[in-house]
């Protein structure tokens, strides 16, 4: 893995030529696209403070970044060709470089976020099925854990497709074998035919990591068709910068695509989800009736910014991929520091050694103490079986020494009633 750092003067210089390749609004006789730069009175372009702060110039010239870009249709909208261009090379960064794909072999646009990311991904399986299967949509079954995001019942819902949900082990988070076997063998009898898996590169709440090969030698050996997407809306951008195991990017030629998200770890702005699949594949979602676009469109989202994409560039482009394994390294040292305190302590949690969450099981935590720190629990609809914590860039050692010796006193009042 990797891509070059480049100074902020650099950066700069970067994003100015890009939004000058851009067709400014100001300079040329354009008359026909509903969209122009941001309203002058409230974002005056001459705030002097614009010009050492290239996103911000983004914001205000507003590059809309309809369509996707690495379609080599090259029918994108010309007058936006400059940031487009930036938004290309950051798909190629996170799709090869970090996701260990094939020069030029992914596709790939900023969505508004992983929710986006994987409903485009149930989309286009289910399109696919459909057209090359001439499957219904109650045969084509979404495959997930039971630790998955919402985004994933929330896509099947959408396209109505039925959900095969897996059970994963109380301690481990793992799905099992057998349980896979069951659930899947269930959905067949019902008329289950084709089956859309969706990996979790990290759940949300625990961190874990869905074992992808217990899927996949399942559907492989039982002659099942079908396609799998990884979500990596939260482990995208760490877990690959310390565990480079093919089997989570796309050198596993059972994966199709791959969702992750700039406006969690990055620390992007929000709407900046990223999809990425091979080649190919979105052509089962165009949208022929969106003639009115030269590229037409292929993504849920339509009109998007072009300064989203501005930005996870600069960032990417700011630590380089040796920065950034850096500052994931120090946030999982930081997470196995906090481990080592709860071991010390004897309090029971889950944690996957390459994820920067913890989560600890709820009997150790007053509730009192987890809403003082802010944890979140597994769920608030019934009494919580688990509390985490997420050792972001803000969580400073301080805050978690604090936790930690309360949670100490907690523990030891306890111990002493016993
Ligand atoms: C956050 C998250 C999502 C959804 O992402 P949004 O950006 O909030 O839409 C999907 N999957 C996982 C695993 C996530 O952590």
């Amino acid at each position: 893995m990797y891509w070059e750092r480049y100074t902020h003067h650099r950066i700069k210089e970067r994003i100015l030529q890009a939004l000058k390749e851009n067709i400014n609004y100001n300079e040329y006789p354009i008359l026909g696209v509903p969209a122009t730069y941001l309203d002058e009175e409230e974002f005056y372009p001459d705030a002097p403070f614009l010009e050492n702060a290239p996103f911000m110039q983004t914001l205000i010239a507003n590059p809309n970044h309809i369509g996707v870009h690495t379609l080599d249709n090259g029918r994108s909208l010309k007058i936006f060709k400059g940031t487009q261009a930036i938004e290309r090379e950051l798909i190629e960064i996170v799709s090869e470089q970090v996701f260990q794909g094939e020069p030029k072999q992914q596709d790939g646009y900023i969505a508004s976020g992983g929710t986006e990311a994987n409903i485009q991904a149930v989309w286009i399986y289910r399109n696919y099925f459909q057209k090359e299967f001439g499957a219904a949509p109650h045969e084509i079954g979404v495959v997930y854990s039971d630790d998955t995001h919402y985004s994933i019942p929330k896509a099947a819902n959408l396209l109505g497709l039925p959900s095969i949900i897996i059970p994963v082990e109380e301690s481990s988070r793992l799905i099992q074998q057998e349980a896979l076997e069951a659930k899947i063998t269930e959905a067949n009898e019902q008329g289950v035919r084709y089956f859309i898996i969706i990996s979790n590169l990290s759940t949300t709440m625990f961190g874990s990591v869905d074992p992808v090969n217990v899927y996949t030698d399942f559907f492989v050996k039982h002659k099942l068709p079908f396609k799998l997407h990884i979500d990596g809306a939260f482990g995208g951008f760490i877990f690959p910068f310390v565990n480079r195991d093919p089997l989570y990017s796309f050198k596993n030629p059972h994966v199709t695509s791959i969702a992750t998200d700039g406006h969690k770890m990055l620390q992007a702005p929000y709407g900046t989800g990223i999809f990425m699949i091979r080649k190919g594949y979105f052509d089962y979602v165009v949208t022929p009736q969106a003639q009115y676009i030269p590229g037409l469109d292929y993504t849920l989202c339509g009109s998007r910014s072009g300064a989203n994409a501005v930005a996870v560039w600069m960032i990417l482009r700011r630590y380089g991929s040796e920065g950034w394994k850096a500052k994931m390294e120090e946030l999982l040292y930081r997470t196995d520091d906090l481990c080592a305190s709860l071991d010390e302590l004897g309090v029971k949690y889950y944690r996957h050694p390459n994820i920067n969450i913890v989560a600890i099981r709820a009997e150790y935590v007053p509730v009192a103490l987890a809403q003082k720190y802010f944890l979140v629990a597994d769920s608030y609809q019934r009494a919580p079986k688990w509390w985490k914590i997420v050792v972001m860039p803000h969580v400073r050692q301080g805050f978690i020494d604090r936790f930690l010796e309360e949670l100490a006193i907690h523990i030891k009042s306890k111990e002493m009633q016993l």
